[in-house]
Order: C-alpha cells, then structure tokens, then sequence
C-alpha cells in the first residue's frame, strides 16, 4: 500500500499546558466530540441491545458515496460501470447494496468469487483478477463467462489448457502495470507496458489464437493522493488500446482503471485535516476521463470499469466500543482499557481514527491513550488523545472503519463481534452474528490419544 511506505516523519514532543477555559488544537476544553446516535438510531441504546463492541455499517451513507461517486464517472464520459471490491468489505449484506446499486463484483481469488455466486452474481457481472487462480477457478470462471484479468505468461498457459478442454476461445483481459510517476511502482501485478512485455504477451496470446483480447486492466495503488497518476495511467492504456487494435484483430471492449480513491481518513503523520489533502473525487474522474480521450479516436468509447472499494465504503462504518478499565501510567498519562483491540481495526495503522463519545462528556481533555483488550503491548487504538475523564462503561465510537477492517480482522484472543447494519428506515439489522466457540473450534480435531 502507498501509505504503508510511508515515513513518519519525526516530531518533537511537547509539554502544553492546559488551559481550562480556551480553545486548544484538541478542541473546546469542556466539549468532546459526540456522537450519540448513527442514522437516527442511539449507540447506547444498540449496546444494550446487541452488547459491546459492535461493527455497525449506515446503508443511507453506502447508498449516498455510491451515487456520488458513479455520477462523478457517468457525468463525464457516455459508457461506466462499477464494480464493487470484495475484499474491501465482503459482508453478504454489504455486497448486495452494491449490487442492488448496479455494480458488478470485483474478485481476487476463487474464495471471493464462490461469494459472489453464491449471492446470485452471475460469471458474466464478476472480475477476476489477483495473482493467482487455481486451474479450477480459471475453468469455472470460463465456463461462466466471467471477466478474466490475466496476471502472468503462466496463467495464459493454463488458460489456454483451459480453452482446449471447452473446445472454445476465452474473452480474457489483461492486466497492465506502468510508472505513473508516483512511488511506490505497482509493478507486480499484470504485464509491464513501459518495457514491452504487455505487448510481448499481446504477441504471444495472439500467436495460439486459443483467447480473444476483450479489455485492459490496471490497478496503480491505494489511497492515492494524486488524480495526475489516473491521468497517466489511462494516457497509456488508450494508446495501448490504439496499437494493440491496429496490428491484431481484437476489438477491446473495456478499459478499467481499477481503484484506488483514497478515502477521508486522516493519515498518520499528516497534519492538514483529509478534507484539505483529498482530492474531490471529481477531480479522479476528470484525470481518467481526459487521459482516455487523449489517444481514442472520436468514434472509439470502449466501456469504462471502475473498481473501488475503500472510497465506497470506508466512511460508512463504525466501531462502537465500551471503556471496560482505566488506570493511570508512570509516566502519568492515563491508559484507558476497551472491548476492542487491534485485531478489528487493520487500518489503525495507517490512520489516526476519530474517536468520539456515545455519551455527553464533561471535563477537562488529558493526555490518554486508548488501548484494547489484547493481552499484547501493540494493543492501541490511539496513543497520545486528549480524553476527559472517562468511567467504566463509557461508549466511544470510532471511524471511519468501513474499509477492509471487516475482511482483514483477526479472531486472535477475543472473539469477532456482531455486526449491524443500519437501514435507511433507522432501523437495525445484524448483518454478521458475534462469533462464539463453536466457530472457532468446529474445524478442530482432537485426536483420540489426546482426549481428556
Ligand atoms: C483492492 C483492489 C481494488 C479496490 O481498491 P481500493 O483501493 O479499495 O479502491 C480494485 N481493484 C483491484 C484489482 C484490487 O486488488
């Protein structure tokens, strides 16, 4: 990921004093941000329901990014389809937002695109790409028709293994990758433009004559902060398309430009608020958009695909959890101990999550740190907060947490909790059921000599 790469750069502590009745960087003194109710409905009346922690998605704001987004795309340029990146969020419920939205499903492994049939997509609506599809995979997605993306020379062998046993020719895309001038380079995934090896597999692809060239593919990154890369990139793969059209007989039906919109968290490290360091998302749909039109014939619209996950979805989710101990440190700061630890929150390392109180709070901020419940030292959620006072029980919500949280999570030491989903209507749904023991140990084994 971009942002894993990089730096921190280093700050100097400081020791502020703090003053009672002004307004500081943490804001006004007595008032802590709060947010008592998600879409109408109230946090702590949820936790009484549903208990503590709680994953809790707003389908109103899934619904409202999605709109948003693709009118950015559908307002610019005459041919655009969505597709949704399951591994950013593959929740069932979640997922048939997407889809009752429009967008088709975006895959990376046959996992994902199981997931996907098995919530009605057809092969037809699902992208496959990732770097490795099992033989059996590739001859499922064949048969069904699905958007094959190829990654590498031997992918195209075993695809076309797969075409002699179908006794037809497949619809493959391939998969691009090129220096759009930001760091780092994706360079592992697809083909290298720049060096000629796209067009090596081009030739090589064509010379069988066993898969017919339908699209091109590339995915340049995540969280991207510069709209001139999509520009670029789309340059290069119009004129790609160009070529590849006047010196074989393939008629490329799409271009998808992947994803990679960063969301409105706040990175580590960065001291602008997101809203001032994120491009509009209108301005990633004009650098796309002007970049196609740049090489392609008047005449020539392929389709347009865009897969995004993080933008559609990061800003919609929620993490609500409970103060369950507090103690205070040696060095003075106070540790305050909650339900939910690291192993929910994938993203904390790359973002300082806001964190607000389900409940009024009154008080003087101190310096804190938030920590879960993790017997393991690298358990923070947040170090160095300012956080009144706050008792047992206290229920603070944390976000944006919508975006690969649900996917990347680990049931390590606690259990994985339920999961809600909020209608447009207020109302809550569990979406994903809190796990208990008979999850985590029905795959388990206790061999006969070993019974207790
Ligand atoms: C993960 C992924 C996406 C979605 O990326 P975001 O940064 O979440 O928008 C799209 N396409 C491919 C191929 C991916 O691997």
């Amino acid at each position: 990921m971009e942002v894993e790469n990089q730096r921190k750069t280093y700050q100097k502590p400081t020791i502020v004093k703090l003053q009672g009745q002004l307004f500081n960087k943490h804001g006004s003194s007595g008032n802590f941000p709060l947010r008592e109710k998600i879409d109408g409905a109230s946090v702590t009346d949820l936790i009484q329901k549903y208990g503590s922690p709680l994953f809790i998605f707003s389908e109103a704001a899934i619904r409202r990014t999605f709109k948003q987004t693709q009118e950015a795309f559908t307002s610019r340029y005459p041919s655009v389809q969505f597709a949704w990146s399951y591994k950013t969020n593959y929740l069932k419920a979640i997922c048939a937002i997407y889809h009752q939205e429009g967008a088709i499903a975006e895959v990376v492994s046959h996992f994902e695109y199981q997931k996907a049939r098995s919530l009605g997509i057809a092969g037809k609506d699902i992208i496959f790409n990732g770097p490795y599809k099992h033989l059996d995979a590739l001859r499922q997605a064949a048969s069904e028709k699905a958007m094959i993306h190829i990654d590498n020379f031997d992918e195209i062998s075993d695809l076309e293994k797969v075409a002699d046993e179908l006794g037809k020719t497949i619809d493959v895309a391939l998969r691009l990758n090129m220096d759009t001038g930001i760091q780092p380079h994706w360079s592992r995934f697809g083909f290298n433009l720049d060096s000629g090896v796209a067009l090596a597999a081009v030739k090589r692809i064509h010379k069988n004559g066993k898969l017919n060239i339908v699209g091109l593919h590339s995915h340049i990154g995540t969280f991207m902060l510069d709209p001139n890369a999509y520009q670029i990139q789309t340059q290069k793969m119009s004129r790609f398309l160009m070529q590849i059209e006047a010196n074989f007989d393939y008629h490329i039906e799409y271009i998808d430009v992947g994803g990679g919109f960063p969301s409105k968290n706040r990175l580590k490290g960065v001291y602008q608020p997101p809203e001032v360091v994120i491009p509009d998302i209108d301005d990633f749909a004009q650098a796309i958009v002007d970049g196609l039109l740049e090489n392609l014939a008047p005449e020539r619209r392929p389709k347009l695909l865009i897969e995004s996950g993080r933008l559609l979805i990061d800003e919609a989710g929620y993490l609500v959890t409970s103060v369950v101990g507090q103690k205070s440190m040696p060095d003075g700061c106070r540790s305050y101990v909650v339900d939910a630890g690291v192993n929910l929150l994938f993203t904390h390392t790359w973002y300082d999550l806001l964190v607000e109180s389900g409940i009024p709070l009154k008080g003087l901020p101190e310096p804190a740190i938030l920590n879960g419940p993790l017997c393991m030292n690298i358990d923070v959620i947040r170090d160095s907060i300012m956080l009144p006072r706050l008792q047992k029980g206290t229920p603070l919500v944390v976000s944006p947490v919508g975006a690969y949280n649900v996917t990347q999570w680990m049931q390590f030491i606690q259990y994985r909790p339920t999961v809600l989903l909020i209608g447009e209507n207020g109302v809550a749904d569990i979406i994903r059921e809190k796990e208990d023991l008979s999850d985590i140990e029905r795959r388990e084994k206790l061999p006969d000599h070993l019974a207790l």
